[in-house]
């Protein structure tokens, strides 16, 4: 029996409607497909909830996979306080959901695992997708645990961990010279030629990985007591993540798990590749292509993202706002967060922390604030961002 209440896909733009046990990628007009599920018949409390598996299936219900769930255990990472973070940044309530937990070293394992699950028990038996390298790193693993074939192509500058990973769970890895934009087209090329073998599995081309990354939204919700926080803080690169938990909280509202005025959702990108807070300080609804790229969170390096309208409706429905920080910042703020609660983040969740500083500096966030920053990454997977000198004993010795 099938425990999950999907009823179908729509498009969030033109309204039309798809049925969600067929593949399909984007709607007729070019949206990314939202999928939809039966809520009115979902009778589950979040009280029921509280003993089921700690992984992110314990929400099967608003979940689409149907059958056959591809699962390396993802999901119910920790919410840690940063307390002493917090003071020195001006919100002792700091909160970190810390996706650096998870199978493959960043949350995009969540979309993944729903995304090959579902492409699997539809009949997918190949796929192809650009990354700028988690993405890649993440596929290619849950689909050699489905058995499926994979094809990715990602920036010949990406996270040399990410290729690596890539390659040694079978997939067959391209790199291209030029960013994500540049990867997207090779891929289109391919698949345009493969006559259909292959799936497209780019990012908001096929409408499942925003339900893997949505999971994020219920556990921070379960994690707090069914209670939202006052700011949710989200580095935004193709935006996924964002619009996946400004989904599951209204998912969450209609389903009476949660009451009240939701969190305000916050947009962090780098100041070398920010359309989302150049739109969002135009008051515009969606984002201009941004010329040449460049940030040490390689994740956020992406110039014109697809879903733009549902990150910026989000930001704008929710009353949240955008916030562009430099590298340097960056930088500086992953090497304070490891000094001061021990926790090596990657360099686009300590772009988060970066943007809280700025906000409370700005008066935007109070002292009071009940903050929940993501980190979506592990730190560990770049290495080389990081210089480590190490002390000569003999400088320490007495002569
Ligand atoms: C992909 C990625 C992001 C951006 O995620 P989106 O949901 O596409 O905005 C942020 N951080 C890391 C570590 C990533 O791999
Ligand atoms: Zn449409």
């Amino acid at each position: 029996m099938s425990l999950s209440h999907l009823s179908h896909l729509d498009c969030p733009r033109c309204g039309r409607q798809y049925d969600a046990d067929v593949i399909n990628n984007l709607c007729e007009c070019g949206s990314p497909l939202l999928a939809r599920y039966d809520l009115a018949s979902i009778t589950t409390r979040p009280g029921d909830i509280a003993a089921r598996p700690h992984t992110m299936w314990r929400y099967h219900e608003v979940l689409p996979v149907r059958e056959r769930v591809i699962s390396l255990g993802e999901g119910m990472t920790p919410l840690l306080p940063l307390q002493r973070l917090g003071l020195e940044l001006g919100v002792p309530g700091l909160l970190m959901k810390d996706d650096g937990l998870i199978p493959t070293g960043s949350f995009k394992a969540r979309g993944a695992a729903v995304g090959v699950s579902r492409a699997a028990e539809l009949g997918v038996s190949a796929f192809a997708m650009p990354s700028n390298g988690n993405a890649a790193s993440a596929w290619a693993a849950y689909g050699a645990r489905a058995g499926l074939r994979s094809v990715v192509a990602m920036p010949v500058d990406a996270p040399s961990i990410t290729r690596t990973e890539t390659v040694i769970s079978g997939a067959q890895l391209y790199l291209v010279r030029g960013h994500i934009g540049d990867a997207g087209r090779m891929i289109a090329d391919l698949i345009a030629r493969s006559g259909g073998a292959l799936f497209d599995a780019s990012t908001l081309k096929e409408p499942y990985r925003i339900e893997g990354k949505k999971t994020m939204g219920y556990e921070i919700i379960e994690q707090l007591g069914w209670r939202c926080p006052d700011v949710i803080v989200y580095p935004t690169g193709g935006g996924v993540g964002l619009i996946g938990i400004y989904k599951a909280l209204q998912e969450m509202q209609e389903l009476g798990w949660i009451s009240g005025p939701l969190p305000r959702l916050v947009a962090v990108q780098s100041s070398g590749c920010a359309p989302i807070v150049q739109a969002f300080e135009a008051g515009k609804r969606t984002a201009e292509q941004w010329p040449d790229p460049r940030t040490v969170a390689f994740g956020l390096t992406v110039p014109k993202p697809l879903g733009d309208f549902l990150i910026l409706d989000a930001l704008y429905a929710t009353k949240g706002t955008a916030v562009a920080v430099d590298d340097t910042d960056t930088v500086a703020t992953q090497a304070r967060c490891a000094q001061l609660e021990g926790a090596f983040v990657c360099p686009e969740g300590a772009a988060t922390l970066a943007a809280v500083r700025k906000l409370r500096e700005s008066g935007w966030l109070a002292e009071n604030h009940r903050v929940v920053v993501l980190n979506t990454g592990a730190g560990m997977k770049y290495p080389f961002e990081v210089s480590a000198p190490a002390f000569d004993p003999a400088d320490t010795l007495p002569g």
